[in-house]
């Protein structure tokens, strides 16, 4: 392998960790998954279990939901929420187009909830993609599971008396992820953007990239103060700014540790052996 092939080589892999990542929660027993919601502040909760965290935001407006599970969640997405509040599901916002965050938008716009994402997020679920590195093929989605409201940089909501702000930092997970922003209760709602304390991936065939994720991981640092409430797409309900911020270090030191054994002429086995050793992995 010359040094030109190393990299995407590299990032290869990453792919393939998340299509075998992706191809195992498709092995999930559905019917044994039970949903835990944390409460995180007033109208603010998220639900875990299954696919992606849930952030639910209830008041007297109705309920807005970020990201829609996978479809085979939906009933007890639904039942989860109608413990938090009475008022209709009216907003369901998709940090991207993975089917663990939007897999319960069809049943969704049956319930008359309006979509929203960025633009790349509606052309990914209506084009699908094939079979790759192991990953199963991602079929196209029915017209009712797009997002009927989409935009390119960034999109406000006025909703139960809140400023809700869409953002999208660029090509990052994929090349459509946004971070939401409740700029009164001050909390961020990341999807899969660098905020879960876990090894940090892209989607290449869908147009991310590892330095996107650098990036958009110092949008939402630049966007949060001290006292933000991060909530990220898994792991854990809620994190601090302080432990995003060590996402984004751990997250800096690989890109640039990789790099320059890249640039240094090492091969793939060489890095990962590397990587191993640096307690990076
Ligand atoms: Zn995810």
């Amino acid at each position: 392998m010359n040094r030109r092939t190393i990299l995407p080589g590299l990032l290869v892999l990453m792919i393939t960790c998340i299509a075998w990542s992706i191809q195992a929660q498709e092995n999930i027993d559905f019917d044994k998954v039970v949903i835990k919601t944390t409460k995180v502040a007033d109208g603010f909760y998220v639900l875990e279990g299954g696919g992606g965290n849930v952030t639910v935001f209830a008041g007297s407006d109705g309920v807005l939901l970020v990201d829609s599970q996978y479809g085979e969640m939906h009933q007890k997405v639904m039942d989860a929420v109608a413990k938090i509040s009475t008022q209709p599901i009216r907003f369901l916002i998709n940090t991207h187009f993975h089917a663990d965050h939007t897999g319960g938008n069809e049943f969704m716009a049956k319930h008359g909830v309006i979509i929203v994402a960025q633009e790349n997020v509606r052309k990914r679920l209506s084009a699908g993609r094939p079979a790759i590195n192991g990953a199963p093929a991602i079929t196209p989605s029915p017209k009712e599971a797009l997002p009927v409201v989409t935009f390119n940089d960034s999109l406000t909501l006025h909703f139960n008396g809140e400023e809700i702000s869409v953002i999208y930092p660029g090509p990052a997970s994929t090349d459509g992820d946004s971070f939401i922003y409740f700029h009164r209760a001050n909390i961020i709602s990341t999807g899969d953007l660098p905020a879960a304390l876990r090894y940090v991936a892209a989607d290449l065939p869908a147009g991310g990239t590892i330095n996107g994720q650098v990036v958009a991981s110092e949008r939402i640092l630049k966007t949060a103060n001290p006292t933000t409430k991060i909530l990220p797409g898994h792991g854990m309900p809620v994190i601090t700014v302080k432990d995003a911020q060590d996402q984004h270090d751990m997250l800096v030191a690989l890109r640039d540790r990789v790099l320059s054994a890249v640039r240094a002429g090492k091969t793939l086995g060489e890095i990962g052996h590397q990587s191993l050793r640096a307690g990076i992995r």
